[in-house]
């Protein structure tokens, strides 16, 4: 389990820093390099970045760091599949290689462990589509996932090597593994997060962003209090797009709400997680495994738990997953993830004068580029000379684009 850090008091729903814990919310405006609104885990790495670039930093969240979408239980670190790469594969497989090092890097600042491991995926074979397609992953990531470095693997394996671990009727052909597929508990990590950044910049919690004035420069939050910032990032997950519609005058995206259950179980923390039929099975480094997850686009509260949309997961998990028969079962948990209506996130300037940016939208697999994405995104805005290229579909015009095309701009307020 975690080391206490002795500068962060864990509680419920989140974290909170001393200052914010105190109340101590200064009484003139607040100036800052950088507003960053939402402190998931898209705005907690673009806060380190910031600070890293020597930026003064002012993070605020409308209620706990760590308690929106970041707070789920899953902790899949999946790739696409290695073959027919495009720039989103190519971005997302770079972010996958480059995370092991970060996450060891902010580990042993904090002294908290986010239980990272590259432990690989399988996923059974049954059908004859799916076999045809594992063999052309298997010729194609030779060169696909070949950093030079490192090079990751897929291939073919038989059930029999993970005896207790996949039910053989489920894999008549056999099981498809890949190296590159890694998990986290996310949790443990928006704690390692939060504490490299906790003592560099200002955090305010329970302070909600209500409007931004471009010209002005001002910020305004639900309470009247007033933060003066030459740039905005939004981050602030699937309420991004709220913020955004006056803005962009275009509805770009929703939340998703997905449901999630957490088992405890010993020995099998260095298994492959197991994907099949839209059912993740994830074993953490901290003797838990994570179920998961359902899709619901229709929903009103977003952490309340419906069992109704855990059961059918666990029932199809334990099936696939015989050793889960042995577990006990420790929560569940529900929360909304922000999906663009074109897919993808959205990353970058929103106007001309550079003044408001967005960072939003990784879906099912934020965590694994959450960091490349805010990289990008703060090398541009600090003015890099060679920052991170981002894939065409993550740009803010071409989700501004896909609006148009869709009519989406007769949604605005
Ligand atoms: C059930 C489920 C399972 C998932 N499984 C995985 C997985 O296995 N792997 C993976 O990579 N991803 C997974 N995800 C997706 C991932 O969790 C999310 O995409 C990611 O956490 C989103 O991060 P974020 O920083 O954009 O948003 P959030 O974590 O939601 O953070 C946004 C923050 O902004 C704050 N905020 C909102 N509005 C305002 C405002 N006006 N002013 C100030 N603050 C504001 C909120 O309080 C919140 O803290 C899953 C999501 C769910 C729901």
């Amino acid at each position: 389990m975690i080391s206490a850090c002795k500068n962060v008091k864990k509680r419920k729903g989140g974290f909170v820093p001393v200052k914010a814990a105190l109340n101590l919310v200064p009484a003139t405006p607040l100036t800052s390099d950088l507003l960053i609104v939402g402190g998931g885990v898209l705005g907690l790495w673009a806060a380190k970045y910031a600070v890293d670039a020597g930026l003064k930093v002012t993070l605020i969240d409308k209620t706990r760091c760590g308690s929106g979408g970041s707070r789920g239980l899953l902790g899949a670190l999946a790739p696409h599949l290695p073959n027919a790469m495009n720039d989103k594969k190519r971005f997302q497989l770079h972010a996958l290689d480059e995370l092991p090092g970060l996450v060891a890097q902010l580990e042993e600042q904090s002294g908290l462990s986010a239980h990272y491991g590259q432990t690989g995926r399988l996923m059974p074979i049954r059908v004859p589509g799916f076999q045809k397609r594992v063999d052309r992953c298997i010729k194609e990531a030779a060169n696909c996932w070949d950093l030079g470095t490192r090079c990751y693997t897929f291939e073919q394996v038989e059930v029999s090597s993970y005896e207790g671990w996949v039910n053989p009727e489920l894999a008549p052909m056999g099981l498809a593994f890949d190296s590159l597929s890694a998990r986290i508990v996310p949790r443990s990590f928006m704690q390692v997060l939060f504490a490299s950044v906790m003592d560099r910049i200002e955090i305010i919690e329970d302070c909600e962003l209500f409007s931004f004035d471009q010209q002005k420069h001002r910020a305004v939050m639900r309470d009247g209090r007033v933060i003066l910032a030459d740039k905005i990032v939004l981050a602030a997950g699937y309420e991004t797009y709220d913020l955004l519609r006056p803005l962009a005058c275009a509805d770009l995206g929703h939340g998703v709400k997905g449901h999630s259950s957490l088992f405890e179980l010993d020995g099998v923390a260095d298994m492959p997680s197991l994907y099949d039929n839209g059912v993740y099975i994830v074993p953490h480094g901290d003797g838990t495994v994570a179920v998961g997850s359902s899709s619901q686009n229709e929903w009103s509260d977003e952490h309340a738990v419906r069992e109704g949309h855990c059961l059918p997961y666990i029932i199809k998990a334990k099936e696939l997953c015989p050793a889960l028969h042995k577990a006990t079962f420790l929560s569940h948990w529900a929360g909304v993830r922000p999906r663009s209506y074109a897919k993808d996130p959205i990353v970058g300037a929103l106007d001309e004068r550079g003044s408001v940016h967005v960072l939003t939208g990784g879906f099912k697999i934020s965590f694994g580029i959450a960091h490349r994405l805010a990289q990008a995104l703060v090398e541009r805005l600090s003015g890099a000379s060679n920052p991170v290229a981002l894939p065409a579909s993550y740009e803010v015009a071409y989700h501004l684009a896909e609006a148009e095309k869709d009519n989406r701009g007769d949604k605005i307020i």
